[in-house]
């Protein structure tokens, strides 16, 4: 297949890149690098060392023979250029990865709130209108999150994106339907991708378009069979407070010497999933299209839930590391559950690597090889979600 990877240069989207690449599709990624302008904004870096996307691309062609073709676009912002590239590439399949993804950072200042709403949205729409415009029949996946869910009420586990209700009519009779599974977003960023559902159940029922969306959970781990080839190929590592997800800044605080910090009770319950199961996924997911007029079709992505506290000690007792419990910078619930539903990829035969096999790696192969690279002063939190927090937010351990 020809396959547009659009945020490829991401730390997603790179290993899918290659991933699918090495399976003989025919790549393009597509990125506008606005993720490497925000590390400069933040005046952070990834942990490990990445090269331009261009050197990347190079790297992979002369170890494999493979090309992986670039093209720098930026969706949100580019309408004109993005119909013109998908009227002259027409791709098979499009994968949709190039939203600002960090919560932290969409709730930073009002600007940073503006530029989520204006990036995400009018990203996933100029796509979805110009594939129609286009009349080019491809399957689009894109990568959502389960954080656009809140998380378990009443202890019933959260469905793959459908719920069955039943509701009374004006002569009392009671009514079956099927709706989207309600959102409860808790950051900007989560609430564009509740959004982007809406966008996507419209052209869905009104173009036939062919959409698959991925509720991911938090992805972990650095390394992919294909990134593990070449030391330049290597994947990104956010650690900093803003784009650092959980367990990478768990990781990095241990192997610097830091306590791990936990917010509030550390009682939030989160979904997990390694990188190397993504790629998986995305692939299964290509395998599995829908057909025009069917509805969205939705998967949890996420293969284990932990609590933030629970994952603490899980890397405090494989380091050492002291645990730090600090005030929560988000406005949240202290404790949660979280029970998800995932059957829909266990059916399609994924066999998922857990973080009691796969952490250990982790610390040794990349938190303490990267070390000397980190910014002590970067790690923690400063994003507050309101502005009475702000004033609470401590950030010394
Ligand atoms: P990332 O920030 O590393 O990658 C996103 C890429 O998209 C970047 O290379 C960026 O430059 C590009 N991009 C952003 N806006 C763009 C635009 N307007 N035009 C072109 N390119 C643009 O993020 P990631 O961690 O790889 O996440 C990828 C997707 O997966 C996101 O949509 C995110 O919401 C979703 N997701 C990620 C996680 C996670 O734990 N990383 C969890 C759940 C869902």
């Amino acid at each position: 297949m020809k396959i547009a990877v659009l945020g490829g240069d991401g730390f997603c989207g790179w290993p899918t890149s290659l991933h699918l690449s090495d399976q003989g599709h025919e790549v393009h990624i597509v990125d506008n690098l606005s993720r490497r302008w925000i590390d400069t904004e933040l005046g952070v870096q990834s942990l490990t060392p990445m090269d331009s996307i261009q050197e990347r691309c190079r790297i992979w062609k002369d170890l494999t023979g493979q090309a992986l073709h670039f093209h720098l676009l930026d969706l949100a912002t580019e309408y004109e250029r993005l119909r013109q590239w998908l009227a002259e590439e027409k791709p098979d399949a499009i994968i949709h990865f190039a939203e600002q993804r960090a919560a932290p950072y969409s709730m930073k200042t009002d600007r940073h709130k503006v530029y989520t709403v204006n990036n995400n949205v009018n990203a996933t729409h100029n796509l979805l209108t110009a594939m129609v415009e286009t009349g080019i029949d491809a399957h689009l996946v894109h990568l959502g999150t389960m954080g656009v869910y809140g998380y378990s009420s009443v202890g019933a586990a959260i469905p793959e994106g459908y719920l069955d209700v039943e509701i009374e009519n004006l002569q009392g009779e009671k009514k079956g339907m099927e709706i989207l599974y309600p959102t409860k977003p808790g950051s900007v960023y989560h609430m564009t991708k509740s959004l982007d559902q809406i966008l996507f159940q419209f052209y869905a029922q009104n173009d036939g378009v062919r959409i698959t969306d991925l509720h991911q959970g938090i992805v972990w781990g650095t390394h992919t069979e294909q990134t593990k080839r070449h030391e330049q190929l290597i994947n990104r590592f956010d650690y900093d407070g803003d784009y650092g997800t959980v367990l990478n800044r768990f990781l990095i605080q241990a192997a610097i010497d830091y306590p791990l910090t936990v917010h509030g009770t550390g009682g939030q319950t989160r979904a997990f999933i390694h990188l190397q199961d993504t790629v998986r996924c995305v692939e299964l997911a290509l395998k599995d299209a829908p057909k025009a007029g069917d509805r969205v079709k939705i998967f949890n992505q996420m293969t284990e839930t932990h609590r933030v506290r629970d994952l603490a000690e899980m890397v405090s007792k494989m380091t050492g590391a002291k645990i730090a419990y600090l005030p929560n910078p988000r406005k949240e619930a202290a404790e949660n559950d979280l029970i998800v539903k995932n059957d829909g990829f266990r059916d399609l035969g994924l066999s998922p690597i857990t973080l009691a096999e796969g952490l250990l790696d982790e610390v040794v192969e990349v938190s303490k090889k990267y070390a000397h690279r980190v910014d002590r002063s970067r790690v923690p939190c400063v994003s507050a979600w309101t502005k009475d927090i702000a004033g609470r937010i401590e950030t010394d351990p």
